[in-house]
């Protein structure tokens, strides 16, 4: 069991529980529903993403807004896998 203060709208919060681990978004708050895929030492990113900040790439994975710039440079117009492409630190 988790919960997390959630951002519901502007000025209120809400308290959420569940069976799975719940966090904000690591942007704006909101309930996230993305954890980002970009590979990093030992795993991924895992940054917290609500819907509207996480960059879906190709079909199955999701970057945080920092993680799909850095994707975005390096993949010139070609989707590739997050897993192929290099850490960049
Ligand atoms: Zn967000
Ligand atoms: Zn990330």
């Amino acid at each position: 069991m988790a919960c997390a203060v959630i951002k519901n709208g502007e000025d209120g919060v809400i308290f959420v529980c569940g069976k799975h681990d719940i966090k904000p978004c690591k942007r704006c708050g909101f309930l996230a529903d993305y954890l980002c895929d970009w590979p990093v030492d030992g795993g991924t990113c895992d940054a917290a993403l609500c819907r509207s900040h996480a960059a879906n790439i190709g079909e199955q994975y999701d970057l945080c807004p920092i993680h799909a710039k850095i994707y975005r440079r390096q993949s010139v117009g070609e989707i590739r896998e997050p897993g192929n492409l290099k850490l960049v630190k």
